[in-house]
């Protein structure tokens, strides 16, 4: 059953980030019982410089904000 959280606005703030990789694990387990980050719907790309984007799948539920100990993604409900 699909999760019915609001739709929250993730603020991203790549040069805090640390290319863990924990949003992506825990977003691809959530949404394919994989944990497994190319599954993921947040992309993390390191090589050049820091770069974070969303799939178009992403449903803006905020779990990979709550696992970034970094501070590069922040969930704000939107108004
Ligand atoms: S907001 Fe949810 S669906 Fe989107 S990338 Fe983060 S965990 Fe995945
Ligand atoms: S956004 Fe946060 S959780 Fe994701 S790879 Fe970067 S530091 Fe790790």
């Amino acid at each position: 059953m699909p999760d019915k959280k609001p739709v929250i606005e993730i603020a991203v703030e790549p040069e805090k980030c640390a290319g863990c990789l924990m949003c992506a694990y825990r977003c691809s387990l959530r949404y394919t019982g994989a944990f497994n980050p190319f599954k993921a719907r947040i992309k993390i790309n390191t090589t050049e410089g820091n770069k974070i984007e969303f799939t178009e799948e992403c449903t803006k539920c905020g779990l990979c904000a709550e696992y970034c100990l970094y501070g590069a993604l922040v969930a704000k409900e939107s108004d």
